[in-house]
């Protein structure tokens, strides 16, 4: 999201500094994610004077602030698609899995309290994965250690950062999966995608209005704890609706 925040700066004579105003605050994914990015000013830029502030860092996200247990949704924010800037070798390292296979990905960080309210249900996406690999679409999934096991039936594939994981994505004919990481980089690399949205997040907020961004008809609560309404959120969206979501943008 940083990224397109970040969008067309250098072609102004200007790199964002995402920060305080006074320090340039990255966290532990900013240096893999920025790389070679013109747009940007690294951690020790802050005095040079095509720097302009953006007050965008890890734990002051501008689309969202904390009250209590819940998030509240800033309705005026909307994403501009990122960007990543491969290089030639990345980019050609990317290929190795082929292309034109679809990307699943069943559960993002299921570490956080809010996974619960992001779960479609494993078995769903496995019906999912059984209906398009039926069609004759390839399925892969990404391997991490954190995250889920791969579903049946899926090529899991090996990556060995996020960088590679999006060179990979950018070969990909669509991501289906929760709203996360992976469906920022899809707007990223420009391919479809249908996003489970469910009861949490607005798909105003962080979702892209060129992907299926489906919420089971709920406004989102912001609840960082599991919630039922999220719950039955994601229990209105069926597997019928994701699957035609997906063979219309294929
Ligand atoms: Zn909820």
């Amino acid at each position: 999201m940083a990224t397109g925040l970040a969008r067309g700066a250098h072609a102004k004579g200007k790199k964002i500094a995402f920060g305080d105003g006074i320090k340039i605050r990255w966290d532990h994914h900013s240096h893999e994610v920025f790389k070679w990015n013109p747009n940007i000013a690294a951690p020790g830029r802050e005095r040079d004077s095509c720097v302009e502030w953006i007050p965008f860092f890890k734990g002051h996200r501008i689309y969202n602030r904390q009250d209590g247990d819940r998030w509240i949704w800033n309705m005026d924010f909307s994403p501009t698609p990122g960007e990543i800037y491969l290089d030639d070798i990345e980019r050609k390292h990317g290929k190795r899995y082929g292309s034109g296979f679809i990307i699943i990905e069943p559960q993002s960080a299921p570490w956080k309290s809010v996974a619960a309210n992001k779960d479609w249900g494993r078995s769903k996406y496995q019906e999912v994965t059984n209906r398009l690999k039926a069609e004759g679409y390839k399925v892969h999934q990404f391997l991490s250690d954190k995250g889920s096991p791969p579903l049946s039936g899926v090529s899991p594939l090996r990556t060995e950062s996020f960088r590679d994981a999006i060179s990979i994505l950018a070969n990909a004919s669509m991501y289906i999966g929760s709203e996360g990481g992976l469906h920022h980089a899809a707007a990223a690399v420009g391919i479809p995608a249908v996003v489970l949205f469910g009861g949490f997040i607005p798909p105003k907020v962080t979702g892209y209005p060129t992907h299926a961004n489906l919420t089971g008809g709920a406004e989102a609560c912001g609840s960082l704890k599991p919630c039922q309404h999220c719950r039955r959120a994601m229990e209105a969206i069926s597997v019928d609706e994701v699957v035609e979501e997906a063979l219309e943008r294929l």
